[in-house]
């Protein structure tokens, strides 16, 4: 117990795992916390006495899963392990942390989603003043991706939810109510840590190959992580050689609505990737391949000449078909090189992870070999075919085993022939077989007994077992060690001496084998860099192949893209509800965007009619333009956008507890705030949330400062065709609507958008289609009829409305109702229905 509580101490905020012979046991508040989150049995030290410990436990061999639930529900877990072998301890046996598992460091491979990325964050503020900029620092401990950033305060949220850490680092004071991050939600998982400036400067300095220049909050902050991931991995050395300062200006700023609005990683409703615009593009066939693709989804490029490298590699792919299908099957073929190496360095990589990573190895040149000669810039196979990595699978294929077991401690991790002792240990263990074989025939033969067995056991090692019919027979040397019910057992000097060496030459071994293997893995933690690089080569390929496979497979052409502000696209689609839809069936559309002339289109229609899903995919299509992606139209030109804003019903936001109409005003005044010239921006319905007047009013005035104020290339589907006249008035403003045809009072959605604006909005149409009752519909008409025949929509018709309605159900007027009831209408007339 003193040794638990000592660990406990250094660690109160997480859940020690106690180990204890063949289990992990937990004691005190982390055996009560476990025992409900595992749906263990609590069950108490020492019963009985006054001051009984609760604890659980879990077997050491099943405790993979039981920690992975635990760090999935925001817990850390630390492992304390037996330090020494209990057999030769003086005493208790030493305990100490061995590793510790939270959020943000997971490297248990069955948890890792491979396709995506782990990181552990941490933020500092750059300054005292409110406004102070923050400083972002990242790392994927299972990769050694390691980046920092410097955001300012009003954007922290947004490029959180762009790098989605599992876990973030910052000072207790920062989260407290008055701190800077306060306001951050608690939805992510939030540690205490920090480290002081000069501390983090020599942990980076000892763990880079170069300390990027940077400021220094920035420097503080990634070596905060990496101090943190290194504090979680006592015993491996952290495959970090690397950090990549970046500016967010050097990709399209996306906040954290256009990322939820557009879903470019997961859907809004059931947040899958299933559904996805990353979904709809991800042909990739390795996981590092698509942990890559997220990434330039993610961070659309503002440089033309960047953007324009991509392009040509996809281009080179889209072109040459047998080559794309070629490098793809080849690509398949090698395993998560990231991830191995990583694993390699921290030294929890198996013989069979080795092994996996050698395969690799061997493939590359080959890769290499497949991409000609005169190959796109970005394409350069020469980390492939670097000699370091040569060598080292070279030394892999020698050494290793040909299939490697899944332990060391199976063993046959060295391949025969490697090493004299390895080999001379193997033939004793091997021929302790024969031997004993020997053995046994030979002592049949001399003593005449033909059932004579010579066999083994734990207690006595080998020994030879004789039936009771031939007890006569036996020997004279044989030295009797036991009687069973069927006969008796002996030993013999051979047999002891025998067995001394076959359990010295196995425990030999497997102390060979280890040392081997430890020396393997430390070649393979010395390469690291070179395998990072060429991970990181064959990512992109991957990327590239995969981007050329969905172009050619769906049809996409291959976009321009420059510094100018027209976007022109020709018989464009969305990219993902297109793939849902029958080959053909989705209508394209074209759309004309040009900060200089036809700026902002206000785009009027019935509900249904296809809004939303044209607006999506102009957004949608410039953000592929902009990661290098060719994108679903006939014709794509994209003149760059520094940003990209959508404010579109904000159902999702709710949770976080504000009424929709300000979730709707908060979003729209961010873009306000934030929008220059060079932005796109998508408004589906402003000012939906209050009184038609309101509504109306509000539409008008934020259409006319993204007119006169702002610039910025602008979408905007609205409900209110009373802003159709803003053309009249406004020289950028263009009228669209998204056409349908009228046939015998039916309404059919054609899903064209169309020149002109819509002169009447259909809801009741669209709402007969829906399915509501012959009455209420009718009802509607008689309503709005009513209405449209007033001067205006004013607070008279309002009224009008709340006083018919209890007449068209026969309710009893006002004033025949008890107060109660009369109360209740007041109120029900002063709810703002929509
Ligand atoms: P609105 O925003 O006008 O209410 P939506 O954009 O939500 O309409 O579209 C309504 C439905 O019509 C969607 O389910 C979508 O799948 C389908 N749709 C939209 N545009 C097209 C199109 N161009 N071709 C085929 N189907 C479309």
């Amino acid at each position: 117990m003193r040794q638990f509580l000592e660990i406990k101490d250094r660690h109160p905020d997480a859940i020690v795992f106690f180990r204890l012979g063949d289990f992990y046991e937990m004691f005190f508040d982390d055996a009560v916390v476990a025992a409900r989150q595992l749906d263990l049995t609590l069950t108490t030290r020492d019963k009985g006495k006054e001051d009984a410990v609760p604890m659980c436990g879990v077997p050491h061999h099943s405790a993979r899963v039981y920690i992975a639930k635990l760090v999935e529900a925001g817990h850390r877990v630390v492992i304390c392990e037996q330090v020494e072998d209990p057999k030769l301890a003086k005493g208790l046996v030493r305990r100490d942390v061995t590793r510790i598992v939270t959020p943000g460091v997971m490297l248990d491979e069955d948890v890792l989603e491979p396709k995506v990325a782990r990181y552990v964050a941490a933020l500092l503020p750059m300054g005292s003043a409110d406004d102070d900029p923050v400083a972002l620092a990242y790392l994927d401990v299972s990769t050694g991706e390691f980046r920092a950033t410097e955001v300012s305060r009003i954007d922290i949220l947004d490029e959180l939810t762009r790098v989605a850490p599992r876990e973030i680092l910052c000072a207790a004071e920062l989260r407290a109510p008055q701190g800077a991050f306060a306001q951050l939600p608690a939805s992510f998982a939030w540690s205490t840590f920090t480290l002081a400036p000069a501390a983090a400067l020599e942990l980076l300095d000892e763990a880079l190959l170069e300390v990027p220049t940077a400021a220094a909050p920035l420097l503080t902050a990634a070596g905060t992580v990496l101090a943190y991931a290194r504090h979680t991995q006592p015993a491996g050395v952290l495959p970090v050689a690397r950090l990549d300062i970046y500016r967010s200006t050097d990709a399209i700023v996306l906040d954290e609505a256009a990322i939820a609005n557009l879903e470019l990683v997961e859907t809004t409703i059931g947040r899958k990737k299933q559904g996805s615009l990353l979904a709809a593009i991800d042909d990739t066939v390795t996981a590092p391949g698509g942990r890559l693709l997220r990434r330039w989804l993610l961070y659309p490029l503002v440089n033309a000449g960047l953007i324009e490298q991509r392009l040509q590699a996809v281009q080179y792919f889209v072109t040459d078909h047998t080559l794309r299908e070629q490098v793809r099957r080849a690509l398949g073929e090698i395993a998560d090189l990231e991830r191995l190496a990583g694993r390699a360095t921290l030294a929890i990589a198996t013989p069979r992870d080795l092994g996996k990573l050698r395969d690799g190895l061997i493939r590359l040149p080959a890769v290499a070999a497949m991409l000609g000669k005169k190959l796109p810039s970005l394409l350069h196979p020469a980390p492939l075919l670097a000699p370091e990595l040569k060598a080292l699978a070279a030394m892999l294929t020698r050494v290793l085993a040909e299939t490697p077991p899944a332990m060391l401690k199976d063993g046959g991790v060295i391949r025969a022939g490697v090493d004299p002792e390895i080999d001379e240990c193997r033939r004793l263990a091997d021929g302790g077989k024969d031997e004993i074989l020997a053995i046994e025939i030979r002592e049949q033969e001399q003593s005449g007994i033909p059932s004579l067995k010579v066999r083994y056991n734990r207690v006595f090692g080998y020994y030879i077992e004789i039936t009771k019919s031939h007890l006569g027979k036996v020997p004279a040397r044989y030295v009797r060690k036991q009687t069973v019910a069927t006969g008796e057992r002996y030993v013999t000097p051979e047999l002891a001496e025998l067995e001394r060496k076959v359990l010295s030459a196995e425990d030999t071994l497997a102390r060979r084998e280890a040392e081997l293997f430890r020396t393997l893995l430390q070649d393979t933690a010395a390469q690291a860099v070179h395998l990072g690089e060429a991970a990181a080569s064959l990512a992109v390929l991957d990327v590239v192949c995969s981007l050329a496979e969905v172009a050619a497979k769906h049809g996409y052409c291959r976009p321009t893209v420059d510094d100018g502000v027209v976007i022109e696209l020709k018989d464009c689609r969305h990219p993902v509800i297109e793939q849902l839809l029958p080959t053909g069936e989705f209508v394209p559309n074209d759309c004309r965007l040009d900060a200089g002339n036809e700026q902002l289109i206000l785009i009027t229609g019935p509900n249904m009619a296809g809004k939303s899903t044209y607006m999506r995919q102009v957004a949608q299509i410039v953000l592929l333009a902009q990661m290098g992606s060719f994108v679903p139209a006939a014709a794509c030109h994209v003149g760059l956008c520094d940003r990209v804003f959508t404010r579109v019903g904000a159902a999702d936001n709710l949770s976080r507890g504000d009424s929709t109409f300000m979730v709707e005003m908060r979003e729209t005044s961010h873009i306000l705030a934030k929008a220059t010239r060079r932005s796109l921006v998508i408004l589906d319905e402003v000012g939906r949330g209050t009184s038609t007047f309101d509504g109306v009013s509000l539409a008008w005035a934020v259409t006319e400062y993204l007119h006169d104020a702002i610039g910025a290339r602008t979408l905007f589907a609205t409900h209110y065709h009373e802003l159709v006249a803003l053309a009249n008035s406004r020289p950028r403003v263009r009228n669209v609507s998204a056409a349908i045809r009228e046939t015998r009072g039916e309404i059919v959605f054609l899903r064209r958008i169309v020149a002109g604006g819509a002169s009447k909005s259909y809801g009741i149409d669209v709402a007969r289609l829906a399915g509501l009752p012959r009455s209420v519909i009718a009802r509607a008409r008689q309503l709005l009829t009513q209405l449209e025949g007033g001067a205006a929509l004013g607070q008279h018709a309002q009224l009008s409305l709340i006083a018919t309605a209890p007449a068209a159900v026969a309710a009893p007027s006002a004033a025949a109702l008890n107060p109660a009831a009369a109360s209740l209408l007041d109120e029900l007339g002063a709810v703002e229905i929509d």
